[in-house]
């Protein structure tokens, strides 16, 4: 449609990063916890997020036992290994490499998310995001897909995208759906010197993590290293391009829901009464 108001789109630039914190979580597991940290405690809807990645079963063997969840969604996404997920409601299987499960826990799941191996590499995210209150107590579903089933975007660069969630500029849509927030979860293989563009709704939050190599971000070129999350700055695009090596990363980015936040442990809720509401219902057994 043709207009006479159109605008230049704004580039969003890095406004800082953070590497995270090395953190202990379940029965033992080793991770690096890079939003819920003092640093970084939340950006709005996303409340937490892990990076596990050991080839030392020590580090992962102990797993997630049982443990509850309500008022939001859990997404893990594996880049190498197995994880078993198994649900108080009966509910059973195995997240394996560029597979992603995205829970939404509602008003209230027992789960456990035990490594499907004994030995080798375990690597992948968990991605803790908000639910609004109208929402929170929403009976708990799945929106599970295996590599497969995820859309991939292949560019002539000969780099390639892995659409979970949202839309590339190609129009290459993911399988995962949340009407109300907008999800963007892409994974983004860049070859040495390659360039990615990805529109972001303005006045969205949006975060890229990378896996490996160097990345320049925005037109400002600023370098985020690997193992690093970068914060993004307003703006409706950003564009990235690897250095003089490949890199691999996560595009994340979701609209804010913009209420309070009451934290307690595996429960979210906008009170701190309903986190202990939470706490009674669980050891009740009303899960
Ligand atoms: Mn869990």
């Amino acid at each position: 449609m043709p207009s006479n108001q159109q605008q230049n789109s704004s580039s969003r630039e890095l406004l800082y990063s953070t590497p995270g914190m090395p953190a202990f979580d379940g029965d033992g597991v080793k991770m690096t916890r890079i939003i819920g940290t003092a640093q970084l405690n939340m950006l709005d809807p996303f409340l937490l997020l892990d990076a596990f990645e050991s080839d030392e079963p020590q580090d992962y063997i102990g797993g997630f036992p049982d443990h509850p969840h309500r008022g939001f969604e859990t997404v893990t996404y594996m880049l190498e290994g197995r994880m078993r997920h198994k649900d108080s409601m009966g509910s059973e299987g195995v997240i394996s490499a560029n597979g992603v499960q995205w829970m939404t826990a509602g008003k209230g799941i027992v789960h456990s998310e035990m490594p499907d191996q004994e030995s080798g590499l375990l690597k992948g995210f968990q991605l803790w995001v908000n639910l609004a209150s109208k929402d929170k107590m929403c009976e708990p579903s799945y929106q599970e897909f295996d590599a497969q089933d995820i859309a991939v975007e292949m560019r002539t660069d000969g780099g390639q995208t892995r659409v979970i969630a949202g839309a590339t500029n190609g129009g290459t849509t993911g399988p995962v759906r949340r009407d109300d927030i907008k999800p963007i979860y892409m994974h983004i293989n860049l070859p040495a010197g390659g360039e990615f563009k990805q529109n972001i709704k303005a006045g969205d939050n949006a975060f890229i993590y990378v896996i490996e190599g160097d990345l320049l971000v925005g037109v400002e070129a600023r370098s985020l290293a690997p193992k690093q999350l970068g914060v993004l700055g307003e703006g409706d695009e950003v564009m990235v391009a690897a250095g003089n090596s490949a890199s691999e990363f996560l595009l994340v980015a979701a609209t804010p829901i913009n209420e309070s936040v009451a934290r307690g442990g595996p429960f979210v809720m906008n009170t701190k009464a309903e986190v202990l509401q939470a706490f009674e219902d669980f050891q009740n057994n009303r899960f």
